[in-house]
């Protein structure tokens, strides 16, 4: 094993970059500096490139709950870092995107005054090191956390503080080729059976679950290449169109298009999977799948949803695999969940509006309506 140069660079980007989203809460604060702070820092060990991320709570009075959810804080499930090599190559993430419930009590972890929590994360695992050279981490996802005396007081839905914490660190990687590991998708394991096959939407095969589980899924499939058609005919200077991706332009229109037709072809074109209920799968989890992928994963809180799509939208069998498509074939993110941020990322975000797999899926269920 080659050692790698000098780990270099703690970019100097301060926290001045505070730059907070309006998330499930209900007023801003401006102008203020924001109590947690963060440090990265990554180095090379043996096969691994591990980012080390501290979560710090500089409020000296104040005890913060941060929401772990798209955080290294549950491990690298969400792509809250970019990466980029020699300062003009973004490279893809290739890691898992996760379709969830909303986040409940044991996702958040106390953050006490004056303390710092820590992670680390083997980034190798979700993005390839192509060549050579000078890779630079960014921390890109928003932060989310609640006040130990507000969590006390709140009962259902937690009003968050959201704040964008932007943070870099750069590494010089040698020998990148024979000494990085590279990222592995967990799937495809397991016998498949049960293929089914769909009159001008391709076929579908499943791995594990039960009969029942298998007939849910085929019934909310079985509506997905008609239902991604009415949708892209419905592509237009519309309020529909509006209210889901924001401000039209032919131009966002064009690649609102393009994603939909992807699904559309990836799903005639490919014999596609469901995995039921693998070992990855955590209790909200609904389902998960990875870009430029033939399968979609189904963990056990999907099986309890209803089948159809709803009027208004919310999520469904169908809905979800809708959503799941999107991000498998049309290589969509993940920036926001849920009816009203989606709302309001349309309204500030268009460009963002354009790649969110659950903007896609509620224009998908709510197009068949109008
Ligand atoms: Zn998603």
């Amino acid at each position: 094993m080659k050692l790698v140069r000098n780990i270099i660079l703690v970019l100097g980007l301060s926290m001045t970059l505070w730059n907070h989203v309006q998330a499930e809460m209900s007023s801003i604060t401006e102008g203020v500096e924001w109590p947690i702070s963060l440090n990265v820092s990554c180095q090379k060990l043996g096969a691994a490139v591990a980012c080390s991320f501290d979560f710090i709570n500089k409020n000296d009075k104040e005890d913060y709950y941060i929401l772990k959810r798209g955080t290294p804080l549950e491990g690298l499930l969400s792509p809250f870092i970019s990466l980029n090599y020699k300062g003009n190559y973004q490279l893809q993430y290739k890691g898992i995107h996760v379709h969830r419930n909303p986040p409940e009590r044991d996702e958040f972890i106390l953050l006490r005054s004056g303390k710092s929590i820590s992670a680390s994360v083997a980034i190798n695992n979700v993005f390839e090191f192509p060549k050579d050279g000078l890779y630079t981490v960014t921390y890109i996802s928003p932060l989310q956390y609640i006040s130990k005396t507000s969590m006390e007081l709140e009962s259902s839905e937690y009003q968050l503080i959201q704040s964008q914490v932007k943070k870099s660190f750069s590494i010089y990687l040698e020998d990148v080729a024979a000494s990085v590991s590279k990222p592995f998708k967990e799937e495809n394991k397991g016998r498949l059976i049960d293929l089914l096959s769909i009159e001008g939407c391709g076929s579908a095969g499943f791995i594990g679950g039960s009969i029942k589980q298998k007939i849910g899924i085929t019934k909310a499939h079985t509506q997905l290449c008609k239902h991604y058609r009415v949708a892209k005919n419905k592509i237009d200077n519309t309020q529909l169109y509006e209210t889901w991706f924001g401000e039209y332009t032919p131009s966002r229109a064009k690649l609102v298009t393009e994603v939909i037709l992807k699904c559309i072809e990836g799903l005639e074109g490919n014999a596609v999977t469901y995995r039921i209920n693998p070992s990855m799968c955590r209790y909200n989890w609904n389902a998960f799948t990875y870009a430029n992928s033939n399968s979609v994963s189904l963990c056990p809180a999907y099986h309890h949803r209803d089948i159809y799509c709803k009027r208004h939208g919310s999520p469904t069998k169908e809905s979800i695999l809708a959503h799941e498509w999107t991000h498998a074939f049309g290589w969509t993110r993940d920036f926001v969940y849920g009816e009203k941020r989606t709302k309001e990322l349309a309204k500030k975000d268009p460009w963002k509006a354009v790649m969110n797999a659950d903007s896609y899926e509620y224009f998908y269920c709510i197009s068949q309506y109008q």
